[in-house]
């Protein structure tokens, strides 16, 4: 069961990008007034159709794979959780196919599977019920590779975060294959701030931050972010970055640890929920291949 769910949430993913980025990218090709901005994310639409009709991947960089694992306290056969997933990474790898991308850092071997050491990773968080919900995020290198978490003076606050993430996204340029997600997070510590930006690039570009407050914050960083001028694919325009998401942690009173996590227009993640009794509720697509 987990196993099956798991293929069918990476074959998802990785072929049909959610209804929230693709609006995203049309509204963006209608309002972008650079030409070579506009041709770049016509580009990218044409792309998306493409995948979706002949059912391959979005993306020939299959990307990290990361699970997102919220198990019910009571639910049953959570040991066996990680196994399947592996399996089923091995499944999708061999039958999307995916291109292998879990290489040794030391050796430089490639499993050939997209399984390794840690990888996929698994996210767990315990609540509540006996269902079992996977999120699965297909994490691109360009954009990973322009990650950032550091730390602010704590007296600089919110203008040293903001300063933090544009500096980030001015240094970043074409290679996170804009236009990006950005989940920005702070607090907490280098490890959990980092941790909390790449799980905010999971909340849909639809919803907006609960915190009135925070919600401004996120749109003030994307429209500094969008006058960069950097562009579709870098290659100038105002359409730098879809969507901001923040999230936090209480700090350290000394410390003010701050991260972003770039997603790139391929912004893959799939989510299905599995009930007691065997149903599976497909969330953010249809199992409709
Ligand atoms: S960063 Fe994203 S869009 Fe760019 S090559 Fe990798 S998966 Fe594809």
């Amino acid at each position: 069961m987990i196993e099956n769910v798991g293929f069918n949430i990476l074959k998802q993913a990785v072929i049909y990008l959610p209804d929230d980025v693709k609006q995203a990218l049309k509204k963006a090709h209608e309002t972008e007034t650079s030409e070579t901005g506009k041709t770049q994310l016509k580009a990218i639409l044409d792309n998306i159709e493409l995948a979706e009709k002949f059912r391959a991947p979005v993306c020939q960089d299959t990307g990290t794979i990361i699970f997102y694992v919220k198990a019910g306290a009571e639910a049953k056969d959570l040991a066996r959780i990680e196994a399947a997933l592996i399996t089923a990474v091995k499944k999708a790898t061999k039958e999307v196919p995916l291109r292998p991308n879990a290489v040794d850092p030391f050796t430089q071997k490639n499993s050939g599977d997209n399984t390794g050491r840690n990888i996929p990773h698994l996210n767990w968080e315990i609540v509540p019920g006996n269902d079992i919900e996977l999120t699965v995020m297909t994490k691109g290198g360009g954009s990973e590779n322009v990650c950032l978490g550091g730390m602010i003076v704590p007296g600089e606050g919110v203008n040293g975060l903001k300063k933090f993430v544009i500096d980030a996204v001015i240094k970043a340029g074409a290679q996170p294959c804009p236009p990006n997600i950005l989940g920005v997070a702070v607090g907490g510590g280098a490890d959990i701030s980092m941790k909390l930006a790449k799980k905010a690039l999971l909340r849909p570009l639809t919803e907006h931050n609960s915190n009135p407050e925070l919600a401004k914050l996120e749109n003030d960083i994307l429209e500094a972010a969008n006058m960069t001028g950097i562009g579709p694919m870098g290659l100038g325009g105002r359409t730098t970055v879809l969507g901001v998401h923040l999230d936090y942690a209480f700090r350290h009173p000394a410390s003010f640890p701050a991260a972003v996590a770039f997603n790139c227009w391929a912004a893959r993640r799939s989510t299905a929920k599995i009930h007691p009794d065997g149903s599976v509720d497909y969330m953010t697509h249809t199992l409709e291949w």
